[in-house]
């Protein structure tokens, strides 16, 4: 599939929301342009984060829950909490059968290192959904699919343990324009995401005839209005309000908690599921984009990563054979030679 990509930042021509003017830049990076003059005054500093947590510091058995995913940028939001801000913390990671090994002994190593404890879960609950999409066809994202799931899940856990703020690993590409958030990254109603966020709501829409879905909530609006309902807990991260880059705190990591840069990663450089390069090959065949060429368009229009940087760590070319290995327990086989 040939398309044009933007010249500034990295998503491609996309009818009927992402489209490029005469000069070849899209409307996301105009309507970026625009914006501007303002964007300096919405600047989230340490401080405003420190305000929140003073807020709540030492009234319950725990100051904060920690989202951990074994990557660097979970891993530096558990370190900041424990060892900048001494937060009382309960370290929770999730695994639906595909996270990796290498992820796992990170979180296990920092835990560790960290003296934090510990919480995982542990569930196949979501595999049948994979399989149904991935055989449906359906364009639906699995990586928004999986939100869903994993951000009620981090709600109820908060819940049960009356945490009253969730952290988050999210880096600045991974934030909205509300400047503390509490829902997921993905912005399903922005332009860049309006045909996958459809899809994913008409996939989730057709499985209420599931009983083993049926309560499963049909977007990730519906999962913080049902939380909030509930209990009231706050997700943030510290990388929005931090000015330090990954090339800063990886060594830290490094040093300090054994953290370790997993060999085989999507986008280069990351540390995700194996589910991922799924989600990423089914992405790229329905829309020619993913989550990951909005977040890094986002990181080149804010000037904190260049176009080159991004389209080098964007590279995709797996490996059917992978493919079809972290899909095999879904009961479903790629091409062999993928169109992608
Ligand atoms: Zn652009």
């Amino acid at each position: 599939m040939e398309t044009r990509l933007c010249g500034r930042c990295v998503l491609p021509e996309s009818a009927p929301d992402i489209h490029l003017d005469s000069q070849g830049v899209c409307n996301l990076c105009r309507d970026h342009e625009k914006r501007r003059p303002e964007a300096g005054a919405s600047r989230l500093l340490e401080s405003d984060f420190t305000k929140i947590i003073e807020k709540h510091r030492g009234r319950h058995e725990f100051d904060c829950l920690v989202m951990c995913s074994g990557g660097k940028d979970s891993t530096a939001a558990l370190y900041y909490a424990k060892r900048r801000y001494k937060l009382n913390v309960l370290a929770f990671t999730f695994d639906h059968g595909f996270e990796t090994e290498e992820a796992l002994d990170n979180v296990r190593r920092a835990v560790e290192t960290l003296d934090a404890t510990f919480l995982t879960y542990r569930s196949t609950f979501m595999r049948d959904m994979f399989a149904r999409l991935l055989k449906s066809g359906s364009p639906a994202v699995i990586c928004h699919v999986c939100a869903i799931w994993y951000m009620g899940l981090t709600y109820r856990m908060a819940e049960r343990f009356d945490v009253p703020l969730i952290i988050a690993g999210w880096t600045k590409g991974q934030m909205t324009s509300q400047p503390v958030l509490t829902k997921c990254a993905c912005n399903l109603a922005a332009p860049e995401y309006a045909r996958m966020g459809r899809a994913t709501k008409d996939f989730l829409a057709g499985l209420k005839d599931d009983p083993k879905y049926k309560d499963f909530p049909g977007s990730i609006e519906e999962v913080v209005a049902r939380a909030q309902k509930r209990h009231k807990s706050l997700v943030l991260s510290p990388h929005w309000f931090l000015p330090y880059s990954a090339d800063e705190y990886v060594p830290v990591i490094e040093k300090e908690l054994g953290w370790r840069q997993p060999r085989l990663s999507y986008p280069a450089k990351t540390t995700n599921c194996a589910l991922n390069f799924i989600s990423v090959q089914w992405a790229l065949k329905h829309y020619g984009y993913t989550h990951y060429h909005v977040e890094m368009s986002k990181l080149i229009r804010e000037g904190l990563l260049t176009r080159e940087e991004a389209l080098e760590q964007l590279r995709a070319d797996f490996d059917p054979e992978l493919l079809n290995r972290i899909a095999g327990p879904l009961g479903f086989r790629f091409p062999d030679r993928t169109g992608a």
